[in-house]
């Protein structure tokens, strides 16, 4: 309903600015990776996606530094793990094909993390096993690739997005004895189950979203779903931007729980550079008109997506972003800079003092 007045009635928009001039983070995660769901075992095919999202995303640093008026930046999440190993000789591929890449990224101001997936080859099954289900595995994986970042790049990583949206409890203890100061892997109100045509082989169970906080928090060590106490010096979670897709749901006020939507299965979305321009900017419209203390966006893509047909839309959703009405509050950032901004005590921000 208020995104509706807020989309019919941009002056409200203008209105809110002129109140609020707080700066909104937009976090833009890009998941560097093979341009095929899975990796080939030989031939060490091209990352096709990563020079050509880098390319693009260098065009839209420039105009969107133009429209917002603050410096752009980019994260980028390296897929480092077994399955690269695999099929590249190296699970720093990522790092190891492109070194001057890399670096030009960090020079930039850019946020370079680790994208792992916890994949197994099944060799009687001769095919790639998501093998969330046993516990040993994921923790292999995440060490595989926080060892090849910390040899390939010359530093620890501290920012995590695990693939297929795999988070829970024993994977955090291991993620936060890794040294993990924020992982984004987490998409609130999204079901148990894959999301598209997914069908791979794979053991253990989904994780279920669907009563997940959406703001940033950090998680009590026994149940992720609940906020710990504030002495708690544990991992930062920074959840993606998720949304309804239906008019029927409505979202929860703050904060955000969206198990509180009630029975049945919302059909949330995550925030996707890749959706339709349609998706996209509901899902934008919704988190703005929620009325947060500290409003933030954290978008997604993977880098094979500017190659497998999505580049225009991509594009079209930039564009959305660029000539919103809030444009000169969107601050391109990193994620250290959008948990920073989120977790400001209230009376930083100018909403404290607002009726
Ligand atoms: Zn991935």
């Amino acid at each position: 309903m208020l995104q509706k007045l807020l989309e019919r009635n941009p002056w409200r928009m203008a209105n809110a600015m002129r109140r609020d001039p707080a700066p909104i983070p937009v976090v833009v995660c890009v998941d560097v990776e093979p341009d095929t769901r899975h990796v080939a075992r030989d031939g060490r095919p091209p990352w096709r996606g990563y020079a050509a999202t880098v390319e693009l995303l260098d065009e839209w640093r420039s105009r969107l530094e133009a429209a917002t008026g603050r410096p752009v930046r980019w994260a980028w999440f390296l897929r480092m793990d077994p399955s690269i190993a695999d099929g590249y000789g190296t699970p720093a591929w990522a790092v190891a094909h492109a070194p001057a890449r890399a670096e030009r990224l960090t020079l930039a101001g850019d946020a370079l993390g680790l994208h792992v997936h916890c994949v197994r080859w099944g060799a009687d099954e001769s095919e790639w096993i998501v093998d969330h289900g046993d516990p040993d595995w994921v923790a292999h994986c995440l060490d595989v690739g926080f060892a090849a970042y910390r040899d390939a790049l010359g530093r620890a990583c501290t920012l995590l997005r695990i693939g297929d949206r795999f988070l829970d409890e024993a994977t955090l203890e291991v993620v936060a004895r890794l040294g993990v100061r924020i992982d984004l892997t987490m998409e609130p109100g999204l079901p148990p189950h894959p999301l598209g045509n997914l069908n791979d082989r794979r053991t253990g169970v989904f994780p279920d979203f669907r009563a997940y906080p959406r703001v940033p928090y950090r998680p009590s060590r026994t149940d992720l779903r609940v906020p710990a106490s504030p002495e708690h010096d544990g991992t930062w979670l920074l959840p993606v931007t998720t949304g309804a897709v239906t008019d029927t749901e409505a979202l929860p006020a703050p904060p955000l729980h969206a198990a509180s939507i009630g029975a049945g299965m919302p059909a949330y979305e995550r925030l996707g550079l890749w959706h339709s321009p349609e998706v996209f900017r509901r899902i934008v419209q919704q988190v703005l008109a929620e009325n947060r203390r500290a409003p933030y966006l954290v978008a997604v893509m993977r880098a094979s997506h500017t190659v497998t047909g999505a580049r225009d839309t991509i594009a079209a959703n930039l564009e959305f972003l660029r000539t919103h009405p809030l444009v000169s509050r969107f601050a391109f950032t990193t994620p250290e800079a959008a948990l920073e901004a989120a977790t400001a005590p209230a009376g930083d921000g100018p909403e404290s003092s607002s009726s």
